[in-house]
């Protein structure tokens, strides 16, 4: 195996209002529709679309939800073997509500299954042998820092949603991966839009490994853990749906560190990757294959 993905399978539901219920209000929404989510799974489903021996660990219950996120992943050349149905517990969920117009939304997540990974389903054979780990924050702590201290390859990890690190983990990760929202709330500032240096030195306030900063339509910036910080610009490509895009570099970034260690190389293919999954809806509406990416890289 080259990648495995340890982390959260949801369902989401997205619901098309007008507006955005207030507090206590019923709104009708529009329509509703059911997506494969889940920050783990996307990554995953992203790095299978990319190249071959991506494997996931995760949860879903024993229902039809959990029957479409094991289809939707499969779909998406992922190994699901390592995906365990939790009878008695339901598939994780987000239901999300979208303001048609603005795009503006509201997220409840329902972690179900997720809840129950344990340390045990991340101590595995496609743990320990991968060439990279990808690891989130959507599942138990203890899982993820289960998960990092057994990998033996390049442990990447997204700080989302964002939490202090319990220090094992920091120990055992190679690649910080976080958005400017994520590394704001890891450094304890105010989030909003900073110059590359000052983004540059929260990173090295928060960990000592290198980081790569993901700043939207700036790109993102690699932060090693010494010397200059190099900004890598996307494309240029016709945004239409930003959803996932974070969860797409993280699955491109692992599968291009899987066949080559060069970080700076990683992170323009991953650049490229998730620039191309803005131009298509939803979180794994647009997810590129290696051909495309290929054709855009310099
Ligand atoms: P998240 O999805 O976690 O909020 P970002 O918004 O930083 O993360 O986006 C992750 C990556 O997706 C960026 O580093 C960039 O490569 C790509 N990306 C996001 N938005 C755009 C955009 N408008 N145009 C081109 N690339 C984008």
């Amino acid at each position: 195996m080259s990648v495995t993905v340890v982390g959260s399978l949801n369902e989401d539901v997205l619901v098309a209002v007008g507006r955005l219920p207030g507090r206590g209000e019923t709104v009708i929404g529009r329509s509703a529709v059911l997506a494969p989510g889940g920050k783990g799974a996307n990554q995953a489903a992203a790095a299978g679309e990319l190249g071959p021996g991506v494997h996931m660990v995760g949860r879903v219950g024993q229902d039809p939800a959990g029957d479409r996120q094991l289809a939707a992943l499969a779909g998406s050349r992922v190994n699901v073997s390592r995906v365990h149905r939790t009878p008695g517990v339901p598939t994780g969920s987000a239901t999300i509500p979208v303001e048609e117009g603005s795009g503006e939304n509201l997220i409840v997540v329902v972690p179900g299954a997720n809840a129950a990974l344990t340390p045990e389903d991340a101590d595995v054979e496609s743990v320990r042998r991968a060439r990279v780990v990808l690891l989130q924050l959507e599942t138990p702590l203890e899982t993820v820092t289960a998960a990092a201290r057994a990998a033996s390859g390049t442990v990447v990890l997204t700080p989302a949603p964002p939490q202090p690190l319990p220090a094992e983990l920091r120990e055992h990760v190679d690649v910080l991966v976080p958005n400017e929202h994520e590394l704001a709330h890891l450094a304890g500032v105010e989030p909003g839009e900073r110059a590359p240096a000052e983004v540059a030195a929260l990173a090295r306030s928060v960990v000592s490994c290198a980081v790569v900063v993901t700043l939207g339509a700036r790109g993102a910036l690699i932060v090693p853990p010494e010397g200059q910080p190099l900004l890598q610009a996307p494309p240029p490509v016709t945004a239409v749906d930003t959803t996932g895009a974070g969860d797409c570099f993280c699955g491109a970034l692992a599968q291009a560190l899987a066949t080559d260690p060069d970080l700076p190389a990683a992170v323009r293919f991953a650049v490229t990757a998730a620039a191309l999954s803005t131009t298509g809806p939803g979180a794994r509406g647009a997810l590129p294959g290696v051909d495309a990416v290929r054709g855009l890289l310099p």
